[in-house]
């Protein structure tokens, strides 16, 4: 699942260039042979629960170079629906606070909540994040917005122009040639309509462009 986008543009060359190092563990592997991942839930319930033992075992795996005092440089994260909304000012901090990162993926009904319980009394940092209020079938697409916005924050991972284009006051109504643009074409038999840059984004008095960009994002 993460294969081709890993593979592509800004986190590719990330990777490529040694900037950031991501490795899977798949907790299926440490599912004793003849066993299920899954067993039915306590309290009832349609949905299967993911067995806390495989995770454990997964994560027992992991080569995890640190002290226990530099616990505190790794962060665990634990995708669930209910977690913290995640956002940039998350992935900010965490690429400035964190050497490593933990993402545990779950499936079904989600993961046993001992794994959470367990990690975190072995002295680890845990957060249960959500990445929006919706639900999807697994934890892999939010795994891999984190691995991208977190990414993105760390130094070198972003070329000179890309960091810029990420420090500025930026909208997503965004405009290039031609400055009129005639839509359907001329010569087509039906009547073009005019559509035109922005006035302002052609004014060059960048205080001016920049209100305007404030005003489209808050209208958005
Ligand atoms: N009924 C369960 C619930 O509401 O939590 C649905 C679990 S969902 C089908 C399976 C797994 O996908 C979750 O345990 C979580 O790891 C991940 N997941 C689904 N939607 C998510 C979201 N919006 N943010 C983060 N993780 C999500």
């Amino acid at each position: 699942m993460f294969d081709s986008y890993l593979k592509e543009s800004i986190i590719g060359r990330a990777i490529k260039d040694k900037k950031i190092k991501i490795k899977f563990y798949n907790p299926m592997d440490f599912c004793e042979p003849k066993k299920r991942v899954d067993a039915r839930p306590y309290g009832g319930g349609p949905g299967m629960v993911l067995r806390p033992e495989l995770f454990l075992k997964a994560f027992s795996k992991i080569n995890l170079r640190y002290s226990v005092d530099a616990k505190k440089k790794v962060k665990i994260i634990l995708f669930s629906t209910s977690g913290k909304k995640f956002n940039t000012a998350y992935a900010k901090k965490s690429a400035k606070h964190y050497t490593d990162m933990i993402m545990i993926s779950g499936r079904y009904e989600g993961i046993d909540a001992r794994v959470k319980k367990v990690l975190r009394a072995m002295g680890h940092v845990v957060d249960e994040l959500s990445i929006g209020d919706y639900v999807l079938t697994g934890g892999e697409l939010p795994a891999m917005v984190l691995i991208d916005s977190i990414s993105r924050q760390i130094p070198g991972v972003l070329g000179k122009y890309e960091s810029l284009e990420e420090e500025r006051i930026s909208s997503s109504e965004v405009y290039t040639r031609p400055e009129v643009f005639k839509y359907p074409p001329p010569g087509r038999g039906k009547k073009s309509k005019i559509y035109k840059v922005p006035k302002v984004l052609l004014s060059g008095h960048h205080k001016k462009i920049d209100e305007w960009k404030k005003k489209k994002n808050n209208k958005l």
